[in-house]
């Protein structure tokens, strides 16, 4: 089921929206345009139709296939990290859901994403289509990025990887982020990496968990 963001939903809705978003600022969440996307992106048309009732609660719901949609902290996290402004070129690998790339493209982002899952990555396509989000998309092996639009301003990487894949460090432009959580299968460190020139800055953030991020560069 697609539910559009611009449509008015219940007031039950709307107050459960509202409890998230204020969540997620008191868990420290600054960037008022992030959280105006997220309070505009409605999860609910992101999630299964048997999970609707807990489209706002702030956890990790299955998609289908043994993937995940992100808690809404990390995502907010995440993307807080990324400091996009409008016009950038992002890369998302993981597209998953499509609401993280929801999220990037609502805050004026233009946004690639790869998923390795086709059918994650056909149903998410609708998704974008039916909300009006331009988001260009392919379904393949994210630890390779994506060379035919690098350079990007900012990388973010949706699932838990071994280690950085080298192809993301170099499509991201001087200057540009990468996001992505480094560390075994059960627990992971968000790594904030920024470029300059040729060098690589990294600050990190402790305990969240993906699921495996599997591929060349990735899991095998
Ligand atoms: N960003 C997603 C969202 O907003 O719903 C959440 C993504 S889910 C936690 C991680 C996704 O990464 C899964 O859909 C999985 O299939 C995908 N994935 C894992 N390894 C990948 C790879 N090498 N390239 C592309 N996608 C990959």
């Amino acid at each position: 089921m697609i539910i559009n963001s611009k449509r008015k939903s219940a007031p039950r809705f709307n107050f459960e929206r509202d409890e998230m978003i204020e969540l997620i600022r008191q868990r420290g969440i600054s960037d008022e345009r992030l959280l105006k996307a997220m309070s505009l992106v409605d999860r609910r048309g992101f999630v299964q139709q048997a999970l609707l009732n807990r489209a706002y609660d702030d956890c990790a719901l299955p998609i289908g296939h043994s993937q995940t949609i992100s808690q809404p902290y990390t995502v907010a996290f995440m993307t807080e990290m990324l400091a996009v402004k409008p016009g950038d070129k992002v890369l998302e690998i993981g597209t998953g859901s499509g609401y993280q790339a929801a999220i990037l493209a609502e805050m004026g982002a233009r946004v690639y994403t790869v998923e390795r899952n086709m059918d994650l990555l056909n149903v998410s396509r609708k998704r974008f289509e039916s909300l009006g989000y331009q988001i260009v998309s392919k379904c393949g092996d994210g630890t390779i990025g994506w060379k035919d639009f690098a350079p990007y301003d900012s990388i973010i990487v949706t699932a838990g990887a071994p280690e950085t894949p080298q192809p993301l460090l170099d499509q991201l432009k001087d200057g540009g982020i990468l996001v992505i959580p480094i560390g075994d299968m059960d627990i992971q460190n968000i790594h904030i990496i920024r470029r300059i020139k040729n060098e690589f800055e990294t600050k990190e953030a402790h305990g969240f968990k993906f699921v495996p991020l599997i591929g060349k560069k990735g899991w095998k």
